[in-house]
Parts: structure tokens; C-alpha cells; sequence
């Protein structure tokens, strides 16, 4: 079993459900409220935890109050190790503000906080005191700086990167060539390449930007509920996405970085690893919120049968 460390975001998310959306200056009255933990490295972290077998380290700064302990409590509970989830003293813990209304439309303000502070120096500090590292998961919610800094760092160590490049920043192409693996969805990869992707044809052409001229490695691109398509020098497959009911595509994903991840630690073939992430995503997009709706390995072997 590889070590796994995943290097990213903490958030709490604040959501307000209400009859409609405020205006500006206009307070709305009445409705239910809900906090959860979220943050896309904290969300593909405990997915990681959840659907392996091995401890998952997280790389990740929180603020010194209530929300950044609550997020590091449930960390721990879940049985990540959070000897590098790093308290900062200045900065507020990352803070989503989520209005919704009755139709499901939402409207979104996220503070980053302790999140922006997360640096390169930090990161590699974590990292030399993990020898035993082998994948490294990142996103795109810290510092690009701390993001591009620590991709080098970890191809110098020989350990294999992934970066899930949500949400949508444009990349140099200095992080993409140390790349073991990029996971964009259609919008991320349209950003990165200028190819609108829509179907297998466009996949298939904005991957080959990212592999054959960007030199990343190895390409997936989400497809939402079309599936994910791999891309390499030797292998091309499309992956189709399990036919589910879906009610919460919120952090399907994070639920399938998390869990690709772990197949990777697990050396599973390619197509079976993409087979086993197409399946917990899907699993998690049938049931409600981000963390709450990841399944565990259990349900997801089932599912595959
Ligand atoms: P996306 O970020 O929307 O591309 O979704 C990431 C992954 O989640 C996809 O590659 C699918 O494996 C899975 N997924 C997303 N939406 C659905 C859906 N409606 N039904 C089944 N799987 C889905």
C-alpha cells in the first residue's frame, strides 16, 4: 500500500435554505440553516480515508477558532493524520457562505482565510518528514504558488503527482510537464487547452494538448454523467458513468479523485481504477452534501460486483 498525502483546502460550509435568494440590501426571513465541512482538499482527503485502507496525510491550513477545531476533530475522527493540518494565528478558517432557495439555485461567498496562507515552505517541511510518500493529490484551492512550488518538490522526490485543477486556473505549463496525472472536468479542460469539451471527439483533443504537447503524463478528463476518459501514450478508454438516480452532484468530483487516488495506492490496473472512482462518484451523487456522501469501500465493492 502507498502512503497517500493529500495537500489542499479546509472550508466549513454555512448554508442558509430559504424561499429566495436575497437581494442586495434585502434580508429574507425564515428558513432552515445547516454547517458542514467541505473544501475540496479536505472533501478528496476524507474520500481518500474513507475508501482505503491506509492513514491519508493532510496538508492543510486552518484558523486558530471554533470551525478550524471542528474540521480537525472530524479529520481525526475519520482517522486522517493531521500532524500537518497547521493552525494559523492571523487568518479566520476558510468559511463558505451558501444561500439557497426553494428552486435549488444557490448563490455563493467563499472567505478563504487560513487557506490562502498555506505556504511552499510549509508544504515541504511536511514533506521531508514523509519519506515514505509515493502519491501526492493537490487542487487549485491554495496559493498557485504553494501548488506549483510543491509539484516540483515532490517530482524532484520521484513522487507521483495528481492534481485535480478545480476550481479553473489557468496553469503554466512548468507544473503540467512534472505531472504524473491531471483530472479536469470539461470546463477546467477547456480552460487549460481552448478546446470546448463536449463528447469523446473533443475529450480526445484536449487531452492529446495536455499530453503530447504539455507533457503531463497522464490525462483524465470527467465527463459528468457521460463517464471519464483516459488518456496516455499507450492507452485511450472511455469509462462510462454507472446509470444512477441523481440527487447531489455536489463533490462527485472530489469523491472520484478520492477514490482514484486509493486505487492508485492499491497499483490497480488503469481501467479497473477508473471503473472503481466512476463508481463512488457515482454512488456519492445519489445521496445529499459532499463529505456525508461518500461512500465507504464496502458499498462501492458491492456496487461493482
Ligand atoms: P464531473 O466533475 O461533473 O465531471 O464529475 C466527476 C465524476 O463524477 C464523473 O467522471 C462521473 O464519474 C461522476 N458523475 C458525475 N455526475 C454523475 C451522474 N449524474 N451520474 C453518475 N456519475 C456521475
Amino acid at each position: 500500500m502507498k502512503q497517500i498525502i493529500v495537500i489542499g483546502s479546509s472550508n466549513t460550509d454555512m448554508v442558509v435554505k430559504a424561499a429566495k435568494l436575497p437581494g442586495p440590501g434585502e434580508t429574507i426571513l425564515g428558513g432552515t440553516f445547516l454547517m458542514n465541512p467541505g473544501g475540496k482538499g479536505a472533501n478528496q482527503a476524507m474520500a481518500a480515508q474513507r475508501l482505503g485502507e491506509s492513514k491519508v496525510i493532510f496538508i492543510a491550513k486552518i484558523g486558530s477558532d471554533v470551525f478550524g477545531q471542528e474540521a480537525i476533530d472530524g479529520f481525526k475522527r475519520a482517522g486522517m493524520d493531521t500532524r500537518f493540518v497547521l493552525k494559523d494565528g492571523t487568518a479566520p478558517s476558510g468559511i463558505a457562505l451558501i444561500s439557497v432557495d426553494e428552486q435549488g439555485e444557490n448563490a455563493i461567498m467563499v472567505a478563504p482565510g487560513a487557506n490562502a496562507n498555506l505556504s511552499a515552505v510549509e508544504v515541504a517541511v511536511a514533506l521531508d518528514a514523509c519519506p515514505e510518500a509515493e502519491l501526492v493529490l493537490l487542487q487549485l484551492e491554495i496559493p498557485l504558488d504553494t501548488v506549483e512550488r510543491s509539484v516540483v518538490a515532490c517530482a524532484q522526490k520521484g513522487i507521483r503527482v495528481i492534481l485535480n485543477p478545480a476550481p479553473a486556473r489557468n496553469l503554466s505549463d512548468e507544473i503540467l510537464k512534472h505531472l504524473y496525472l491531471i483530472t479536469p472536468n470539461e470546463t477546467e479542460a477547456e480552460l487549460l487547452t481552448g478546446v470546448t469539451v463536449t463528447d469523446l471527439d473533443s475529450a480526445r483533443r484536449a487531452a492529446r494538448i495536455l499530453h503530447d504537447e504539455k507533457g503531463v503524463g497522464n490525462v483524465i478528463i470527467t465527463l459528468g454523467a457521460k463517464g471519464a476518459f483516459f488518456y496516455n501514450t499507450s492507452l485511450e478508454l472511455l469509462v462510462p458513468a454507472p446509470a444512477v438516480a441523481a440527487v447531489d452532484t455536489t463533490a462527485a468530483g472530489d469523491v472520484f479523485n478520492g477514490a482514484l487516488v486509493v486505487a492508485l495506492s492499491e497499483a490497480m490496473p488503469l481501467p479497473d481504477a477508473l471503473a472503481f472512482a466512476c463508481q463512488a462518484a457515482a454512488l456519492s451523487v445519489t445521496r445529499l452534501g459532499a463529505q456525508s456522501s461518500i461512500p465507504s469501500r464496502a458499498e462501492v465493492n458491492a456496487a461493482l460486483g
